[in-house]
């Protein structure tokens, strides 16, 4: 297997599963119990609290509060945001956020509250103008997300923040999910005041996520119940994923990344140098999209076909189409970027990971040529 994905989730690591095990097995008390074998199980939630601040650059463990995933610190990060301003009804965020913001925006808009959509151009980039613009003292809460799940795509936090707080006391929320283990945070020295990340996206297991609140901001309880992690987020402690978490933040801390953008990099020139009609989609100056992500559109080709004939051979990657009762429909971030249909319809996302190696960028081009070579000669679109 070839695994080339490492957006949609990553592998948990080694180092990280040993940590989380004897959670799983003999360590299995309650962190809220006051006897010994729970205050124990308190202990290792706390270090992985200080874990994850040390990451995100935090400057205090209590601005850290463990969920069960980054869905769940998306929305307790806005609808709380809106509640805590029950007077504001205006929310500002961008036309390509993960369902977790854009969905959850979407639903708002129908109950009643009003939101501003930032556009983004054909490179995936926002305007700051337009964020100067549609920021009001009226405005609840900005959420922008740091990087771009599709494209991989940065966008400008420290800016937009400052924009927010100059304009007004909206809260910002960033959706850093997609970029945390991968690019440097430090989040002290931002205007950021709530902040979402995944577990499962920077190799620890699925089923655990972080809210940051910055000190000073009493964000309302999302999940209502029993007084865990400071008496705003109820629900008995996942301690082994937290634990791992906590793991896997350390590793990140750091971390070299340079093997991955050397394989990404490869992956990416080679495709756009060697197979005709191909189309990076996002902002082509590598320094200001991710360092793992290159989404390439093959024109006039079906991103299922690609991606059915790459899992035939074992190699596994996204495709920025999706498949409706028989039609074709680029993702709302492709539209966004006004990606013509043709060019959407062929858009493949690969994603390279801390566990890739240069033999397999190696095989997937190989096998990608070939595939690419007999799809293009079959396309009704070749003349
Ligand atoms: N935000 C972004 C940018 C994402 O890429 C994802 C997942 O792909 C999420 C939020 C949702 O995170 P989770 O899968 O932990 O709910």
């Amino acid at each position: 297997m070839i695994y080339l994905d490492n957006n949609a989730t990553t592998q948990i690591a080694s180092e990280v599963f040993d940590a989380m095990l004897p959670f799983l097995k003999d360590s299995y008390a309650n962190p809220s119990s006051s006897h010994t074998f729970g205050r124990m199980a308190k202990q290792a939630v706390e270090k992985a609290r200080e874990q994850t601040a040390e990451l995100l650059g935090a400057s205090d463990t209590n601005e850290i509060f463990f969920t069960s995933c980054g869905t769940e610190s998306d929305n307790w990060a806005i609808r709380s945001a809106l509640k805590l301003q029950p007077d504001k009804k205006h929310i500002v965020t961008t036309r390509v956020e993960h369902e977790a913001v854009r969905v959850l925006c979407e639903y708002l808009e129908k109950e009643g509250y009003e939101v501003t959509w930032l556009d983004v151009d054909g490179e995936c980039q926002l305007n700051l103008d337009d964020v100067r613009n549609a920021v009001r003292e009226d405005t609840a809460v900005v959420s922008v997300m740091l990087a771009q799940n599709e494209t991989g795509v940065l966008f400008p936090i420290e800016e937009i923040g400052r924009i927010v707080k100059e304009k007004s006391d909206a809260l910002f929320h960033v959706d850093g999910v997609q970029a945390v283990g991968k690019i440097p945070v430090d989040l002290k020295s931002m205007e950021v005041d709530l902040f979402a990340l995944s577990g499962h996206k920077l190799y620890a297991p699925k089923g655990v996520g972080v809210i940051y609140i910055k000190n000073g901001i009493n964000l309302p309880p999302y999940i209502i119940g029993a007084k865990q992690e400071a008496q705003r987020r109820a629900g008995t402690s996942a301690v082994p994923n937290i634990v791992a978490l906590g793991t896997a933040c350390e590793m990140c801390i750091n971390e070299d990344h340079s093997k991955v953008e050397r394989l990404r990099n490869k992956l990416e020139d080679r495709i756009l140098e060697r197979i005709p009609q191909t189309h990076l989609n996002g902002v082509r100056d590598r320094d200001k999209r991710l360092l793992n992500t290159s989404n390439i559109s093959f024109a006039g080709i079906e991103g299922e076909s690609i991606m059915a004939h790459l899992d035939n051979r074992g190699i596994y990657v996204s495709i920025g189409s999706a498949c409706h009762s028989g039609t074709h429909e680029a993702s709302p971030t492709l539209k966004a970027m006004n990606v013509p249909y043709r060019i959407a319809m062929g858009s493949i996302r690969f994603s390279v990971g801390r566990y890739n190696n240069e033999a397999e960028i190696n095989i997937a081009l190989d096998e990608l040529y070939k595939i690419i070579e007999q799809l293009q000669e079959m396309s009704p679109y070749n003349i």
